[in-house]
């Protein structure tokens, strides 16, 4: 079958470390042209903006838009209704009120869109989702903490309004915690904490509570130097202790390691991505935004010092 014919749209970090790479290696894309406004992907015809790469280079089935979340919007409108196929880095746009128009423009142009959340197919969490099916849960705590300084050096977009601060990594915490918990989580309290020079926050604890009133604690931080980071997740239920780490990557049942497991997020991600384009169908769930927006919502605002990179 022939490749689908796709583009990059933002090419920064996460496009050079993650999407280059599993493009390069996917039996169901091929990489045609990039569309970003200083960067060039060398071998790949690169052009400054959408509009002339669609121009240049004939036939571009899909696209991937790995731009900064604020500019993600306009971009995704520009490529679904020229009917083409629309991946989503995380998250999905600015405002859940964005997404939800995005996904019923698809549904207009008869085009696939899928608002990814990579963190979904880390191999832990299709096991944790299914262990934890049917379990009773007694509670959740989630410690989700780096240092913004190491992960994301110069990147000022995340303090800007849009940029998500602390959220920027926290909603992949969410992002995990909504596939795998088996009733819908409410939103019951949060603190955000702004340094007094951004205008989001750079960490926060927020408190959620399952169908079953089982209580979530959220503790996020994005200026952890206690070590490496903590990406971790820990689910108490009747029939003991579920425990993801490193992001997803690894599994404990009662604190013994989960063996086998296997997957690749962004592998797994563009597979996912080439059923959909198959289908013309869409997968835009946006619990994980929805809750990061309820926290914007209801969340209590504390000052901190100013951040300095
Ligand atoms: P980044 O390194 O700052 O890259 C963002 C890129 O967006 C820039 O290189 C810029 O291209 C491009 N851009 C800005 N405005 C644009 C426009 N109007 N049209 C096309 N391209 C535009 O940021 P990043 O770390 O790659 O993050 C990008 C997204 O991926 C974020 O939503 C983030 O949450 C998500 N993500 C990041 C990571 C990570 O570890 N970094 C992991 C997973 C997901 P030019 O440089 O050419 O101007």
């Amino acid at each position: 079958m022939a490749k689908t014919r796709i583009a990059i749209v933002g090419l920064g970090k996460i496009a050079r470390d993650q999407h280059v790479p599993a493009l390069a290696a996917s039996a169901a894309f091929e990489l045609v042209g990039v569309a970003s406004p200083h960067n060039k992907l060398d071998g790949v015809p690169s052009y400054g903006d959408m509009e002339a790469l669609l121009q240049a280079v004939p036939h571009i089935e899909a696209v991937s838009l790995c731009t900064t979340p604020q500019v993600r919007y306009a971009a995704a409108r520009f490529a679904l209704q020229r009917g083409l196929h629309v991946l989503l880095e995380k998250p999905p746009g600015v405002t859940v009120s964005e997404v939800l128009a995005l996904a019923a423009l698809a549904g207009k142009n008869s085009a696939a869109l899928f608002a990814s959340w990579h963190s979904r197919h880390a191999p832990g969490v299709e096991p944790a989702r299914a262990w934890l099916a049917g379990r009773n849960i007694r509670s959740v705590t989630v410690n989700w903490k780096e240092d913004v300084r190491v992960w994301h050096p110069g990147q000022t977009w995340i303090w800007q309004a849009g940029g998500l601060g602390v959220f920027d990594p926290g909603i992949n915490a969410l992002s995990i915690l909504t596939r795998i918990i088996p009733s819908a989580l409410v939103l019951k309290h949060a603190e955000l904490r702004y340094p007094r020079n951004c205008e989001t926050p750079i960490a926060a604890s927020l408190m959620l509570a399952d169908g079953n009133g089982a209580p979530a604690r959220v503790e996020l931080d994005f200026l952890y130097t206690g070590g490496p980071p903590q990406w971790d997740i820990d689910v108490d239920t009747d029939a003991g202790r579920l425990s993801l780490s490193k992001g997803g990557g690894e599994m404990r049942l009662d604190g013994e390691q989960v063996v086998g497991l296997s997957g690749q997020e962004y592998p797994g991600l563009y597979a996912h991505f080439a059923g959909l384009v198959r289908g013309r169908s869409s997968d835009v769930d946006i619990s994980p935004l929805q809750l990061v927006a309820d926290a914007f919502l209801c969340g209590q605002r504390k000052e901190v010092e100013p951040f300095v990179e």
